[in-house]
């Protein structure tokens, strides 16, 4: 199975994303579905089901030992990867919280056999893809705010037309208010 950690935002806040961008962007790249908007806090790639099992494990014992606050996003940034194609939109800071979840993360996939990702975390929600030139800049700036409830773990399943992400497990955290 092809699993990622990530957040899911809330349907408003899914609704408020793709709205922001259908008013600002014309036609490039490929938009991504309003259900298939989401932030990504680590890769873990095909794991079997019993490597899953266990992974999940430990993020319940990780969780159970550990506070750790759900995180409150300002998503008001915009950027491009050329490498990639990809625009996305994405907080210009973040709390801490976000990077402990994402080291933890990391660390618990890398020992369940998942490829080691060393690449500099920049949480961002991808708008479109297969972008060959970087869009024009937002007419409005954009001020989203996307409210951490839980880290789920995503399936990714390859359709005939595109992707689709199904949440396996979730994990609450508390509130950081
Ligand atoms: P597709 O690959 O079919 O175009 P996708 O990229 O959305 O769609 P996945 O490749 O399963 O689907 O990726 C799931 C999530 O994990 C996406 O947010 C993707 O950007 C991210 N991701 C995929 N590969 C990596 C990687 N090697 N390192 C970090 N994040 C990744
Ligand atoms: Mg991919």
């Amino acid at each position: 199975m092809r699993v990622f950690f990530g957040i899911e935002p809330d349907q408003q806040t899914a609704l408020a994303i793709s709205n922001w961008r259908d008013r600002q962007f014309g036609p490039g790249g490929r938009p991504v579905p309003v259900a298939n908007l989401h932030l990504t806090l680590a890769f873990g790639g095909e794991l079997d089901i019993a490597v899953i099992d266990e992974l999940c494990g430990r993020v319940d014992a990780w969780l159970g030992e550990n506070s750790v606050s759900a995180a409150t996003l300002a998503l008001n940034q915009t950027g491009y990867w050329p490498g990639n194609g990809i625009y996305w939109l994405g907080p210009r800071q973040w709390p801490t919280t976000l990077d402990v979840q994402v080291g933890k993360l990391r660390q618990l996939l890398a020992s369940a056999g998942a490829r080691r990702e060393k690449q500099r975390f920049q949480p961002h929600v991808t708008l479109f893809r297969r972008c060959d030139k970087a869009p024009p800049l937002p007419a409005q700036a954009p001020d989203i705010r996307l409210q951490q409830r839980e880290i789920a773990l995503f399936e990714s399943r390859r359709l005939r037309g595109g992707v689709a992400y199904h949440v396996l497990t979730a994990w609450p955290l508390a509130s950081s208010a």
